[in-house]
């Protein structure tokens, strides 16, 4: 045929194929061939965004809109059992493993949740094939048009997907589901769900996304409760373990949360100092508020000054309050409001996930003394005890935000806060269980 531009289109012989949308446009679908093809552009394309430098919520997020749209829109047109889009789902995995994002016995579920219910927001390819054969079912049964109607009479789409959304294999509903029955990743489920924890606060480093994918990798691995502590070794992998006392400590057994909080080793280094991190975050942000500070620091850099004053306010870092007789004279920061003649004592903690509103307790009594002792000194109208936590998981306790919000400090402080102690805690487990 010849265009009114001069160009051809040459007839096809019996054995060429064209090409629409994609698919191969025969007589009859090749389906084995398509298969392939689709398949074969999938991992290509998944492969080149794991070898990028993006960060891992960026690398979920490309996945999603760059290589699985490649491959979805053979759904309801290629003829893809439920097998075969487990296999594929499976193999996007064990690549991910191979990348380091995924430890093998981390929590599937979460890998496909929503960020901002302490998932990795990646699309299934199950999930989303079924959503796009009931697009394909409705859009032929909602076109009056003789061969549309005529399509939905011949029971050509599968009939196997339920169109109910929340009934689908891989709906947020079952997984959510899922994640919470089991046994071992369910704990930490648990945790995240409990009246006190502000989920959406402690979920921030998941929705910010700014993790090194492997950092992310190894902190599920950690919530998952599936790192490999003599403990975990010998009760959940069934294997031969000598003595599955603390490596370090040889006190107590070595499980995930004696090593996250309970070990006496290193509670006065990597503890402190992770505790600390998170300390600087406020301390400098309390002082830039309060003009005692004219510059921003990267936290890793910051050093607090023990003291720093002017006309209006005293902030004090680790300050000993001496002579008082009292047990607990030494809190992490105090504010001293000299206009309003009011103080803040400040005290941080990372507890284990299920200890947050007991360890809030336990602070206001630990400085109840010294709060009436220093408006005594101090000759103040009122001192406040302020406890900020977040758990070594990075659950954060809605008072934290609360308090936060009360001190006026920057929205992004609880994400720089949580990042110090995400980043101290993984620090901590790849020191003790994989220091070479
Ligand atoms: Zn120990």
């Amino acid at each position: 045929m010849q265009l009114k531009d001069g160009r051809q289109i040459k007839n096809l012989t019996t054995e060429e194929t064209y090409k629409y949308l994609g698919i191969e446009q025969t007589f009859e679908i090749r389906q084995k061939e398509n298969k392939e093809r689709a398949k074969m552009e999938l991992y290509r394309r998944l492969k080149l965004i794991l070898k990028t430098q993006l960060s891992s919520k960026n690398k979920m997020t490309a996945i999603n809109i760059w290589a699985i749209p490649s491959f979805t829109y053979t759904a309801g047109t290629v003829a893809w059992s439920r097998t075969d889009l487990q296999l594929i789902d499976r193999k996007i995995r064990t690549t991910l493993t191979q990348f380091g994002l995924l430890h093998p016995n981390s929590a599937i579920e979460r890998l496909y949740l929503p960020r901002k219910e302490g998932g990795r927001g990646l699309c299934s390819i199950e999930d989303v094939c079924d959503k796009e054969k009931i697009n394909i079912k409705n859009y032929f049964r909602n076109i009056n048009l003789p061969v549309h109607q005529w399509v939905t009479t011949q029971d050509i789409i599968t009939q196997e997907v339920s169109e109910d959304q929340q009934d689908r294999a891989n709906s947020v509903e079952q997984l959510r589901h899922r994640w919470q029955s089991k046994q071992l990743h369910g704990r930490f489920y648990t945790s995240m769900h409990q009246e006190e924890i502000d989920t959406a606060a402690s979920n921030t480093y998941l929705t910010q996304g700014y993790l090194f994918p492997q950092t992310e990798g190894t902190i599920f691995v950690i919530q998952d409760q599936v790192v490999p502590t003599r403990n975990y070794t010998k009760i959940i992998m069934k294997q031969q373990v000598e003595n599955t006392k603390c490596r370090l400590c040889n006190k107590a057994e070595e499980t995930i949360q004696h090593l996250l909080s309970g070990c006496s080793v290193i509670a006065s280094t990597k503890y402190l100092s992770r505790r600390n991190n998170m300390g600087k975050v406020v301390h400098q942000g309390i002082c830039l508020e309060k003009n005692l500070l004219k510059n921003f620091t990267p936290y890793h850099l910051y050093v607090p000054e023990p003291v720093l004053e002017n006309n209006e306010m005293k902030v004090y870092w680790d300050l000993t309050v001496p002579d008082l007789g009292t047990e607990h004279n030494r809190p992490d920061m105090v504010v001293w409001d000299k206009i309003h003649k009011t103080a803040t004592i400040i005290d941080f903690a990372v507890p284990l996930d299920h200890n947050l509103s007991k360890t809030y307790a336990e602070k206001i009594g630990k400085y109840e003394m010294l709060s009436r002792q220093i408006r005594d000194m101090w000759k103040l109208k009122r001192v406040d005890i302020i406890p900020l936590i977040i758990s070594a998981n990075g659950l954060v306790l809605k008072k934290t935000v609360q308090h936060l919000k009360e001190l006026g400090m920057h929205p992004n402080t609880i994400s720089w806060m949580q990042k110090a102690v995400l980043l101290g805690t993984v620090n901590i487990v790849r020191q003790v269980l994989f220091p070479h």
